[in-house]
């Protein structure tokens, strides 16, 4: 049994029979004026409430990189379990700063990490999508010696990874920003493709020969919400600005015509348009 849920901005949910997996969880949805001109703070009611209905143990908490909506909830999710933190450097140096020392199994990319007998990850290099007017944002390490709360800029990338998750016998991938490292992808496919929206034009081959390299059979665009707002309880998510979906649609549509596209609802789970 596997249940996949997107909850938000790059998190993905797995629930599995052995647990819980999230990627890049941020619950905190904190506000543009906040992220932009305060220190920042993961919002601790969210996350509890969402820790109050979760249906089993967490196995393991996955974060690809470390920007703001990737990495601030995570700290306080790791408080609540001692599941396996997988993550970089950058990842670490927060963990560190919120006095978890020794929590995060630390990748440098490519090996194959068993979280149980049916469950496994590597973690590929990867490297961060041009995003904001054709700039990556808030490059390099999270500095180890800053001290919290931080401000948004703060939360550098770190290294950037592509989470490929195998459970049972079906493989997930997740680009929780829209770059690749074309020979990183050697030899790894899936089935499933996670791929972040908001930058997809400025990767050549974004929606082409990275599709013609890991073959999925279904791709799920993702990380196109306005994740500086709330998720309303009725009604449509908000969505980021100038993303031209129906141009990356068409565009998949074009160059992989026997790959179905499935759109996600925030909390919705989408197993049956899955397996
Ligand atoms: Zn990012």
């Amino acid at each position: 049994m596997i249940k996949v849920r997107w909850t938000g901005a790059a998190g993905i949910e797995f629930v599995t029979d052995q647990g819980v997996i999230l990627i890049d969880p941020y619950l905190s949805r904190l506000g543009k004026f906040q992220v932009l001109f305060q220190k920042v703070v993961a919002d601790t009611s969210v996350i509890d409430r969402y820790l109050d209905n979760l249906p089993s143990k967490f196995l393991s908490v996955i974060v690809g990189h470390t920007h703001l909506d990737h990495a601030l909830d995570v700290p306080y999710l790791a408080q609540h379990s001692d599941c396996k933190i997988l993550g970089s450097k950058s990842l670490d140096s927060l963990f560190n700063m919120h006095g978890l020392k020794d929590r995060v199994s630390v990748c440098n990319g490519n090996e194959l990490l068993e979280l149980s007998d049916n469950i496994s990850v590597t973690m590929i290099p990867s490297v961060h999508g041009k995003v904001i007017l054709g700039r990556v944002p808030f490059p390099g390490e999270i500095d180890p010696n800053e001290k919290l709360p931080m401000k948004g800029c703060g939360y550098c990338h770190g290294d950037v990874f592509i989470p490929k998750i195998k459970i049972d016998d079906t493989i997930f991938m997740h680009l929780g920003s829209a770059n690749f490292i074309e020979s990183q992808l050697d030899g790894h496919t899936c089935d499933v493709l996670f791929m972040c929206v908001p930058g997809w034009k400025r990767k050549t081959g974004y929606t082409s020969s990275l599709i013609d390299l890991v073959q999925p059979k279904i791709v799920v665009p993702f990380h196109f919400d306005d994740f500086s707002r709330s998720i309303p309880k009725t009604g449509k998510t908000p969505i980021l600005p100038f993303q031209d979906m129906s141009g990356f649609v068409s565009e998949i549509k074009k160059y992989a015509p026997k790959v179905k596209i499935v759109f996600p609802k925030i909390n919705s789970g989408m197993e049956n348009d899955l397996f």
